[in-house]
């Protein structure tokens, strides 16, 4: 079967295309604009068309001759400070681009699309582990557009028979081992590669943010997931739905919270370097805890998280960065 994967160029999406190549069912086609992926993550025998999801009638083209069966949606904007001081890019990119990957796709008949969506669409939870019917009250723009997104999507399956599955991600991180492809933003804001930019030096220091909140060592906790796990529920979510399985919402997490302060000293030892940390002023936003229940997951699709503890996670990141300080530019 072949699967578009729009924002396949992206970090998540180019492990995603990795693990669709590997799997016996499926041929990915990736499917972006290259405004932020990078062509040397598409793998050489993985076909890269370059092309927006704003664009309809090119869309259509490509869903028909490409004889595909389902979309795997990456594209999008994902920086939640930019999303608040540039909306308007946000509401464009996410919720429009979504609504015309959702015409071409509904056009040509294409039924099947797994879509990339967020923890941020919680907001600030009431209680952790974060189930997936707890109330969603985003408290910024980034994640305001992916629950509409998922709303769209709610429509499109009640009135023209579409199907979907919303993958909400926790904290992704980690890379593919062997080190050839990893994160690469910019600009970047992520902690885990911001510390390991800061152990090579590109970086003078990692900042804390927060050492005030109602936790155990006064930094946030969070439940960071590696990208290979991520990518295995991409390729079992698709499956599902081919399968017949019905529109849902999973949480992707590892059921566990990490604190700031402990993976900056996890990284400290597995890279072998004492890099400078500065404790800073909260930044605006930031829950204290966000930790997911991936119970609903496991038992639906049966995933089975693999590679989603820091060690892990810190040092496949770690291969990545190492090998490429500046990303995909050398
Ligand atoms: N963080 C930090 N310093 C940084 C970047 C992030 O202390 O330079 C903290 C941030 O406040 C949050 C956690 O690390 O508590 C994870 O942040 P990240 O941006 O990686 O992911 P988020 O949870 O915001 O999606």
């Amino acid at each position: 079967m072949n699967i578009l994967v729009t924002g396949g160029a992206g970090y998540i999406g180019s492990h995603t295309v990795r693990a669709l190549a590997a799997s016996k069912d499926f041929t990915p086609v990736v499917y972006d604009n290259l405004s932020t992926g990078h062509e040397a993550s598409v793998p050489d025998n993985v076909q890269l068309i370059t092309g927006d999801i704003h664009d309809v009638p090119f869309l259509k083209h490509i869903l028909a001759e490409h004889e595909i069966d389902g979309v795997i949606h990456f594209a999008a904007s994902s920086l939640v400070g930019e999303s608040m001081t540039d909306p308007a890019k946000y509401y464009f990119n996410n919720v429009e681009g979504t609504l015309h990957l959702l015409i071409a796709m509904h056009e040509t008949g294409v039924d099947h699309i797994v879509f990339s969506s967020t923890a941020a669409v919680y907001g600030e939870p009431q209680k952790t582990p974060i189930e997936e019917d707890f109330p969603t009250v985003p408290t910024n723009v980034y994640g305001r557009t992916k629950l509409m997104i998922e709303n769209m999507m709610k429509d499109f399956t009640m009135a023209y028979g579409m199907d979907y599955v919303a993958l909400r991600y926790f904290n992704a991180a980690g890379a593919i081992q062997d080190g050839s492809i990893g994160e690469d933003h910019n600009p970047e804001t992520h902690l885990i590669p911001l510390i390991l930019k800061t152990a090579q030096g590109v970086r003078d220091h990692i900042s804390i943010f927060g050492t005030d909140y109602p936790t155990p060592d006064g930094t946030c906790l969070r439940d960071y997931i590696h990208v290979l796990d991520l990518a295995d529920a991409h390729v079992l979510a698709m499956q599902y739905l081919v399968d017949g399985g019905e529109s849902i919402v999973f949480n992707l997490g590892s059921e566990a919270g990490f604190s700031v302060r402990e993976i900056i000293e996890k990284a400290k030892k597995i890279t072998g370097i004492d890099f400078k940390v500065e404790e800073e002023a909260r930044r605006a936003g930031d829950p204290a805890v966000l930790i997911a229940s991936s119970t609903k997951c496991k038992k639906v699709l049966g995933w089975k998280p693999q590679h989603s503890n820091t060690e892990e996670i810190i040092k496949t990141a770690w291969n990545w960065h190492k090998e490429h300080p500046y990303g995909f530019g050398i």
